[in-house]
C-alpha cells in the first residue's frame, strides 16, 4: 500500500455543506481522545493533515480528505470523513445533542458513505459511548470496521488474548477487529486492505 497523495477538502456541518460525490467515503468515529486524528494522520502518511489536539473535545465538524492510494497496481482514491468525537465529559447536554444532530443527519443521509470505522481504545476497551455508538451504527445497516488503537500500551504478550476479548464484547468475529498504533506504525497495511477490500467489493 502506497500513499500517492492526501488532501483537505472542506469542513461542513449540515448535509447542504457536505462535498459533492467523488469517491466511496469512509467515515471515522471514536470517543474524543481515542486516537482518531493520529489514525488518520498516519493512514494518509501526512503528520498534520488532521490535528492532534492536547483539548479533548475540540472537533465539533465534520471534516473530509481525499486520500489517494495505490494497492499493487491499481490507484484508488478514497474519501475520508472525520467526525466529531463523542464522550467528552464536559460537553453540556446542548452540545452533546448539537453533536448527535450532526452525526445522525450524516450517517443516515450521506449516500457516498460506505465503511464507518469505529474506533477502539484497546487498553481502556469499549465504553458505554462506545457501544451506542456501535448499536446506533448496527441498526442503520451501516458496513462498521472495527480499529483497536494504542495497542502499542499493552505488552506484545497480551495483544491478541485483548483482541480476542474486545472481539467477543462487540459480539464481531475476531477478524473484524483490526489492531493499530499511530506511534508504533503497527496496522497500517491491515486497515487499508480491509478497506480497498470493502470498497472494491
Ligand atoms: P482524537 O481526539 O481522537 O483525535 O485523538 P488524538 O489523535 O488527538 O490523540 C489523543 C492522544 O492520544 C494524544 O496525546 C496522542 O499522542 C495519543 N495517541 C494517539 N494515537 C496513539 C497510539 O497509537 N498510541 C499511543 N500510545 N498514543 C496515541
Amino acid at each position: 500500500i502506497k500513499i500517492l497523495d492526501a488532501r483537505f477538502v472542506t469542513t461542513a456541518v449540515e448535509p447542504k455543506g457536505y462535498p459533492t460525490s467523488l469517491a466511496p467515503e469512509v467515515a471515522f468515529v471514536g470517543r474524543s481522545n481515542v486516537g482518531k486524528s493520529s489514525m488518520i494522520n498516519a493512514l494518509t502518511g501526512r503528520r498534520k493533515l488532521v490535528r492532534v489536539s492536547n483539548t479533548p473535545g475540540r472537533t465539533r465538524t465534520l471534516n473530509f480528505f481525499d486520500v489517494d492510494v495505490e494497492r499493487g497496481t491499481k490507484r484508488h482514491t478514497v474519501r475520508f470523513a472525520d467526525l466529531p468525537g463523542y464522550g467528552f465529559a464536559k460537553v453540556s447536554k446542548s452540545e452533546r445533542s448539537e453533536w448527535q444532530k450532526m452525526i445522525t443527519a450524516y450517517l443516515e443521509k450521506r449516500r457516498d458513505l460506505k465503511v464507518v470505522v469505529s474506533i477502539i481504545d484497546a487498553e481502556v476497551g469499549p465504553t458505554p459511548d462506545d457501544f451506542q455508538t456501535l448499536d446506533y451504527l448496527q441498526e442503520s445497516n451501516r458496513q462498521i470496521m472495527v480499529v483497536a488503537t494504542k495497542i502499542d500500551r499493552l505488552p506484545k504478550a497480551r495483544r491478541k488474548p485483548r483482541l480476542q476479548a474486545l472481539a467477543e464484547e462487540l459480539s464481531l468475529p475476531r477478524e473484524a477487529v483490526i489492531a493499530f498504533s499511530a506511534t508504533e506504525k503497527l496496522g497500517f497495511d491491515e486497515v487499508w486492505d480491509a478497506l480497498l477490500n470493502t470498497l472494491t467489493a
